[in-house]
């Protein structure tokens, strides 16, 4: 499963890096980007990180 996060809308709040770090991190651009693929054990910690987006701007994508 791949995690994707749509830039245009992310207001750097940091949920989902702390959510997953596993996942996610804050880019050089200063927004969230997912760097790493979404494994078995992962997926929850994911999905609460995308459910907790406060702008709803992750997606996960097997
Ligand atoms: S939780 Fe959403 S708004 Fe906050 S840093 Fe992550 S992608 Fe951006």
């Amino acid at each position: 499963m791949k995690a994707i996060v749509d830039k245009s809308g992310c207001i750097a709040c940091g949920l989902c890096v702390t959510n997953c770090p596993e996942v996610f991190r804050i880019g050089s651009d200063g927004l969230a980007e997912a760097y790493a693929d979404v494994t078995g054990s992962l997926e929850a910690s994911a999905s609460e990180a995308r459910d907790g987006c406060p702008v709803s701007v992750i997606s996960l994508e097997d």
